[in-house]
């Protein structure tokens, strides 16, 4: 039997595709609606009206058409009809921010708050996101969700830590902030996060591998825009790929030695130092610095060509340092590459981070608003590609 549409998923299906419209255009009239999705005008003209009863959309002003060629009413969607919370919980703070459907941070907070593992950390933490919630007073309804980025592997559906060597909570569930919270809540591992906020921010993206440069080292695997978590949920963990061997392999915090964690990491850079003072030296040719600098940018060079020939992709350069990289730091890596790889090819591959900003608790949050863009009609939780 062949599919056939019903008229209520057309119908369903004009208001995504009007919203849709007007949330890609910022500010778009009846007419220009009609003109481009090719709609009548009272088909238009009645899902806007129902649109903004419902309040996702609202009358921004009087805009010029060219169509009638005189002025009309603008439509532009509410961008904190819903939002979404993400939540960065780090070894001693949480990191808190609400970003709008056009994911835009709202605000942001961060707490002191040491990491552990028990029913009371959990409580303190759903009280803080409450009180952070209140502060802004968004309705119960209005949150879509509350991502919490973890320095962690997660389980494929979100709910779980399947390997937490940093902050020691494998097995650690998100149940256990969910049961203080009235909204859908689900695990990402950061790196993850800051890959979606790179997505989210450069729409040519749609292959490639993130790679975070903080404290710790970590990344993501970006396939057809969306991230791939992998069989088990360890994709793209090539910060425990084995290069030192013997005397040289330090240890690292999976246990075992020479992972590039421990060359390659910002921590492996500058132990405790701030990166601050560091690039000072750096940029001001301070000798040593530089030497150290120069030394690290070389590993860092060769771990990207190794990765660069398993996957052919882009390489997006982020996490903490990404801000300190130059384009003369970029040309450099290239030089190592040339001489590193059998391929004469394009150096267009390595990018730097756009939003290094908090891109970890944004892309957090984010996961619940791509999954109501996708469809404003239900709120379902977010899913991944495994
Ligand atoms: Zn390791």
């Amino acid at each position: 039997m062949g599919k056939s549409i019903t008229p209520k998923q057309i119908k369903a299906n004009n208001r995504q595709l009007i919203y849709d419209y007007i949330y890609e255009n910022g500010k778009v009239s009846q007419q220009d609606i009609s003109y481009a999705l090719r709609l009548s005008r009272p088909t238009v003209a009645s899902n806007l009206v129902a649109l903004e009863a419902d309040g996702l959309i609202y009358k921004n002003g009087m805009q010029d058409t060219e169509l009638i060629g005189r002025k009309a009413v603008g439509y532009s969607i509410v961008a904190d009809y819903r939002v979404a919370i993400g939540v960065e919980v780090r070894s001693r703070k949480l990191k808190m921010i609400a970003v709008d459907l056009y994911g835009k941070p709202v605000d942001f907070e961060e707490k002191g708050l040491p990491f552990e593992m028990s029913d009371e950390y959990c409580r303190r933490v759903s009280e803080e996101i409450r009180d952070f919630i209140s502060r802004h007073d968004f309705r119960d309804e209005q949150v879509l969700g509350i991502g919490f980025a973890m320095q962690a592997l997660i389980s494929t559906d979100g709910t779980s830590i399947v390997y937490g060597a940093i902050l020691n909570n494998t097995g650690f569930k998100v149940e256990c902030f969910g049961r203080y919270l009235p909204y859908p809540c689900t695990f990402i591992h950061d790196p993850e996060g800051a890959a979606l906020t790179e997505i989210w921010h450069s729409q040519r993206i749609t292959n490639a591998l993130y790679i975070s440069l903080s404290q710790h080292l970590g990344g993501a695997l970006i396939a057809d825009g969306m991230i791939r978590g992998g069989k088990h949920g360890h994709n793209a963990t090539f910060e425990h790929i084995q290069v030192r061997y013997g005397a040289e392999a330090k240890k690292c915090y999976c246990g075992r030695y020479g992972c590039l964690e421990t060359v390659c990491s910002m921590s492996a850079l500058l132990g405790d130092d701030q990166p601050e003072d560091f690039f000072e030296a750096v940029r001001s040719g301070e000798a040593g610095a530089v030497e150290k600098w120069n030394d690290y940018l070389g590993i860092l060079s060769r771990m990207v060509n190794n990765l660069h020939l398993v996957l052919d992709v882009d390489v997006i350069l982020g996490g903490h340092l990404a801000q300190f990289l130059t384009e003369q730091d970029v040309r450099f890596m290239y030089s190592v590459i040339r001489e590193a790889t059998p391929f004469d090819e394009e150096e267009d591959f390595i990018l730097l981070s756009r939003m290094p900003r908090h891109n970890i608790t944004v892309g957090a949050a984010l996961t619940y608003i791509q999954a109501f863009l996708a469809d404003i009609e239900t709120r379902d939780t977010p899913s991944r590609l495994s």
